[in-house]
């Protein structure tokens, strides 16, 4: 039989959280094993704090969106978001379950082609792309999404100069009912500036304008706020073939589904608030079948999801530094990992387990990271059995936005571990040293040798 662990007798206030129609919700289901590899197997192996994907959900959820938008529409096409998570095991992947790739800087946009994405599958997005990278990607014939004038006149300027003929795309944006707009990316659509745009384009010899692209925002939770961008974009689409007599291949909707996190402030869980991918599904292919293209000039709808095919398979295992009591009494347990490590922190309240069984007491409590800084709050409050110090804690859903927008701040960035489809384990980012910090940093001659003995 299993020794239990001992338990000190204590006297507390106890909580048993908030009643609602749901009955009382307990998150304190211990989580031994990410798929079937125990947890602290992977901290002995690979230390604490530590990120771990699984290989299996990512494949699932890419093929579960694939499915869900291709028995609603015959053309379809997903293209990875670098930015969520650009480690090349995880876009290699994606790239393998047919996704292309979706950069928005000439530093995703190598890492697309050193990942061996062929040039004319990757989409160059984003407002920063320089005279050099514009040549590079048309001359691989990547799909070149224009953000602003200024780089239309420049990819004009660059195509007549080097003979070359991009296939590009405006991004469009537009008022979709959700405030505030983000009306900061691309040409706007009420008032004028896409169309205006879209002329210039179709009237100069050297751009083929082949598509439309929009990314209305992200973490969106209105499936009617996509029917709305389906609606201006197959407008732009159909008047393009009326006046012009020319058919764009493809409508381009971007990213954005929700993923099952709780956002901060909610009042229920995201699992049980945010629309299914199904109902996105339907609101944006409703309206594009629904628009009366012929069946051969029917768009090819391009999707750029990201955090909703990855945030589930990422978890980042950590550790009990100590317990401390406040000076309003809360207890408040300070972790291994910070806002550093975990920035999407600053936006969601994460579930986070305990990794195994410690009895029914629990307590409200506040989570720090081991930061010394202030922002440093994992979680203002959450309620949790009373952990000790080296007892370690799994967060959730934490695939998307972090591997990527993590800082280098107090503390080194920690090992990515890759758990395959047969649950062998692989690192795929190594943790960060005192010697990679060092590699980039120069010390000038004078300041060599220092007096102090
Ligand atoms: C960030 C981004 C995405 C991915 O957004 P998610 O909210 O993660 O789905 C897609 N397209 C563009 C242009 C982006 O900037």
């Amino acid at each position: 039989m299993e020794k239990l662990r001992y338990e000190r007798p204590v006297i507390q206030k106890m909580s048993t959280g908030l009643m609602n129609k749901f009955g009382t919700r307990t998150e304190n289901v211990p989580v031994t094993h990410i798929e079937s590899v125990p947890v602290k197997k992977l901290i002995q192996e690979y230390g604490s704090p530590l990120f771990v994907i699984s290989e299996k959900q990512i494949r699932r959820n890419i093929q579960n969106a694939t499915r869900i938008f291709k028995t609603r529409y015959p053309k379809v096409q997903f293209a990875w978001s670098y930015k969520t998570n650009y480690m090349d095991a995880v876009c290699r992947i994606f790239h393998q379950e047919g996704s292309w790739a979706e950069v928005v800087s000439g530093f995703e946009y190598e890492k697309a082609l050193n990942n061996g994405v062929p040039g004319n599958k990757i989409i160059f997005n984003g407002p920063d792309k320089t005279d050099e990278q514009l040549v590079s990607a048309a001359r691989n014939n990547s799909l070149i999404h224009i953000d602003h004038f200024d780089e239309l006149y420049s990819l004009i300027r660059l195509s007549a100069e080097n003979n070359l003929k991009p296939r590009v795309a405006i991004r469009v944006n537009m008022d979709t009912g959700i405030y505030p707009k983000w009306d900061r990316f691309g040409f706007n659509f009420e008032n004028g500036q896409a169309w205006n745009a879209i002329t210039r384009i179709i009237n100069s010899d050297n751009l083929d304008l082949v598509g439309l692209h929009c990314h209305i925002g992200t973490f969106m939770l209105s499936p009617s706020a996509y029917a709305v961008a389906a609606t201006k974009l197959s407008e732009l689409t159909w008047n393009v073939k009326e006046k012009f007599n020319k058919v764009l291949q493809y409508i381009d909707l971007g990213g954005g589904f929700p993923s099952a996190n709780t956002l901060k402030g909610a009042y229920l869980p995201g699992s049980d608030t945010i629309p299914s991918i199904d109902q996105f599904a339907d609101a944006i292919t409703d309206v594009i079948l629904g628009y009366g293209f012929k069946q051969e000039d029917l768009p090819v709808l391009i999707l750029e999801s990201g955090r909703v095919l990855i945030d589930d398979a990422g978890f980042l295992l950590g550790t009990v530094l100590a317990n401390k009591r406040l000076s309003d009494g809360r207890r408040a347990t300070i972790l291994d990992f910070g806002v550093n490590t975990l920035f999407t922190a600053f936006w969601y309240d994460h579930q986070i387990s305990t990794t195994q069984s410690y009895g029914q007491h629990t307590e409200e409590m506040v989570l720090y990271g081991p930061l010394c800084m202030n922002i440093d709050v994992v979680r203002e409050s959450i309620t949790l059995p009373l952990l000790e110090k080296g007892n370690h804690v799994v967060v959730h859903k934490v695939g998307a936005y972090n591997m990527t927008q993590w800082m280098q701040f107090i503390t080194l960035r920690p090992n990515i571990v890759l758990i395959d489809n047969e649950n062998n384990t692989h690192v795929i980012r190594k943790a960060e040293t005192l010697e990679n910090m060092l590699s980039n940093e120069q010390v000038p001659e004078y300041l060599k040798n220092i007096p102090l003995k």
